[in-house]
């Protein structure tokens, strides 16, 4: 069991051994900052536990670990960052995210929040006027892109419902990301594009297909988007494939 380290450009860094026993595939990886140090959170949701390594050389030595204490807590997938020092975690049991607080010496959930749905895929951002707001998707079998507000409950849901179009019987929402601009980016399994919405309203403002994913049978996640707009786009086991791709205008 490896974690594979790449630069921008695509080349190979780095090869590492997960520093774990676990030998799950359902690994999510989550670059984390605490006082300005750079760490790697790795959850499992089947040994239930989320484990923290300091990026560096070695990254052998798990320096925080937090794991559910009865089994019905959490069962840890996706993360994402969320205000300082926080990550969010997806429950896979419920249809909750988990408020972590994380420092250089603790590690444990703040809060729960309910967002109404099966989390597949999670980003966050604190908007104007609204605050913290955490952005899930679900795949299946609900279909759904939803923003909440951590303090105010869910602003906006996007279903199959919401369009009237041969698109909408399609729309199948997995990876999902935001820019600095509140623009959210959605790869959309079932049509083969991304969605563009507006964190705000959840009104789709544009869709769009890259090149690289032309031809595609799988267009899994979003994975990431720097503040020029790069994504970074993952194609899954079909094609095997990681792009980058700049979304310009
Ligand atoms: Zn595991």
């Amino acid at each position: 069991m490896e974690i594979h380290m790449y630069t921008i450009d695509g080349k190979l860094k780095r090869k590492i051994l997960r520093p774990l026993k676990c030998v799950h595939d359902t690994v999510f990886l989550l670059e984390v900052s605490i006082a300005d140090r750079k760490y790697l959170a790795m959850s499992c949701q089947h040994c239930q536990n989320i484990t923290l390594v300091q990026k560096g050389e070695n990254m052998m030595q798990p320096i925080l670990a937090w794991e559910t204490k009865t089994k019905k807590e959490c069962g840890p997938s996706k993360m994402c960052v969320g205000g300082p020092e926080e990550i969010l975690v997806a429950d896979c049991n419920s249809t909750s995210v988990m408020i972590f607080d994380i420092t250089s010496s603790q590690f444990n959930i703040k809060r729960s929040i309910d967002v109404r749905m099966k989390v597949d895929n999670l980003c966050y951002a604190n908007l104007p006027d609204v605050g913290p707001v955490i952005f899930t998707t679900n795949a299946f079998p609900t279909f759904q892109v939803s923003a909440t507000a951590i303090e105010h409950g869910v602003l906006w849901t996007l279903d199959r419902k919401t369009y009237a179009s041969e698109e909408g019987k399609k729309w199948l929402p997995k990876g999902i990301c935001i820019d600095s601009e509140g623009h959210l980016f959605v790869a959309d399994y079932g049509n083969k594009h991304i969605a563009v919405i507006e964190a705000m309203t959840g009104h789709i403002l544009k869709i769009f297909q890259p090149p690289e994913i032309q031809g595609s049978k799988w267009l899994d996640h979003v994975l990431w988007c720097n503040s020029q707009n790069c994504l970074i786009l993952s194609h899954g086991y079909m094609d095997s494939k990681v792009s980058l791709y700049c979304v310009t205008g």
